[in-house]
């Protein structure tokens, strides 16, 4: 089976890894001087290896590799560019220069496949700058995010995310059909790790709801006031936190419930909490089990609220659809996996990407490689030379049964 050039894109790695480089880690927020320097020097391998580079309404990047079958819709692989602040330097890079070392080996093997093979890089993933939500790229892609949105998001110095768009110069006037699409990242999380298992079949990508309670007892003296008679707002918070915490226990399958964020009233040691506002994280990937936990979510804190005598409310405050992607493709990804000799597990990804919107559009899958200690967004985010390849040749072997379909 052909397998990439693993120093080669370590390297690439390295080379993209130095734009934005500051004190720790690298800097690379969408459309800043460092995030178009990027993309030229992603613009000029893609022109090395022979791709017809193309651009869209909202600065999405790909590159087109010839085939036999030109027209056909190609077969792409892609990510993003653009990191967080002090960031690693495999976050979405890994996808995008992967896809390139994949073009580089089937043009090394003089393979011309019957679809066309593309690199893409997506504009905006991490969402930081504008504070448009993540995504922002493949969402105004997919029609998820309108002009008028995006004209209204503007960063700290009051440039909106259109105006940087236009200023870029990557803005062009072609349109993106993939035929199918891959997206090779790493995992961010510590499982593959931990496992020692080098490639992780991603199932699908988890949705996300936060759930904000407000708890309403009575305020009372914490000497006077006997303790069977309080309604105590903060106590039933905490309860309603041990509950949740139980409940995402016995859902299981990846459900993963935080009660991340609360505020006490008046918030003093020597009254008793009067009222009490308790921000919950809900997130699981198959959609029934994801409805059933925050349909369980809300009965379990009412259940507690009841019992102690405290008046609840609850608010859904976002919500943001993860994905299940086709089994055959999950299936795909396992089999080419595990003929490079690989093992794999499967898995969802508890973080959001590109391939979730992609997802609506076509055929999609993911494959994820392990991230040292789960650290990412960080400097010291790490996959090692043989980790991030294996999942290259995976990505690679992928592109090419696709491209023949
Ligand atoms: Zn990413």
């Amino acid at each position: 089976m052909l397998r990439i050039n693993r120093n080669r894109l370590w390297s690439d790695l390295e080379a993209l890894g130095r734009i934005g480089a500051g004190a720790r880690g690298r800097t690379r927020l969408a459309f800043s001087s460092e995030d178009l320097e990027a993309r030229r020097l992603l613009v000029r391998w893609m022109e090395e290896l022979g791709l017809e580079v193309h651009s869209d309404a909202h600065a999405n990047l790909w590159g087109v590799r010839m085939a036999t079958e030109p027209t056909l819709a190609p077969v792409v692989a892609g990510s993003h560019i653009d990191t967080v602040r002090e960031a690693g330097m495999f976050d979405g890079t890994l996808g995008v220069l992967s896809g390139l070392a994949a073009v580089r080996a089937m043009n090394e093997a003089g393979i011309v496949t019957r679809r066309p093979v593309a690199v893409a890089s997506f504009s905006d993933e991490e969402g930081g700058r504008f504070a448009a939500g993540g995504l922002a790229g493949s969402r105004a892609m997919a029609g998820l995010l309108t002009d008028g949105e995006l004209g209204a998001k503007r960063d700290e110095a009051g440039i909106s995310w259109l105006e940087a768009a236009a200023q870029s110069g990557f803005v062009g006037s072609d349109r993106l059909e993939p035929h199918a699409y891959l997206e090779y990242h790493i995992e961010q999380g510590p499982v593959l790790c931990d496992e020692g298992t080098p490639i992780g079949v991603v199932e699908g990508i988890v949705s996300l709801s936060w759930l904000r309670f407000t708890f309403r007892g009575q305020a009372n003296h914490a000497g006077a006031f006997p303790m069977d008679r309080r309604h105590d707002a903060g106590l039933a918070a905490a309860c309603a936190s041990v509950a949740l915490n139980r409940l995402a226990l016995e859902l299981g399958e990846g459900t993963v419930v935080t009660a991340g964020q609360l505020e006490l009233k008046p918030n003093l040691a020597n009254i008793v909490p009067g009222e009490a506002v308790l921000t919950v994280d809900v997130r699981q990937f198959r959609p029934e089990l994801f409805e059933e936990a925050l349909e369980r979510a809300e009965r379990t804190v009412r259940a507690e609220a009841d019992r102690l005598g405290v008046e609840v409310t609850v608010e859904r405050l976002s919500r943001a659809e993860g994905a299940v992607f086709l089994p055959e493709m999950t299936a795909m990804v396992e089999r080419h996996a595990r003929a490079l000799g690989y093992r794999t597990r499967r898995m969802p990804s508890g973080a959001g990407h590109d391939a979730q919107i992609l997802n609506r559009l076509c055929p999609t899958a993911m494959i994820f490689c392990p991230s040292a200690g789960g650290r990412s967004h960080c400097p010291e985010e790490f996959s090692s030379l043989d980790e991030v390849g294996a999942g290259a040749d995976v990505l690679l072997n992928g592109l090419l049964e696709l491209a023949e379909r």
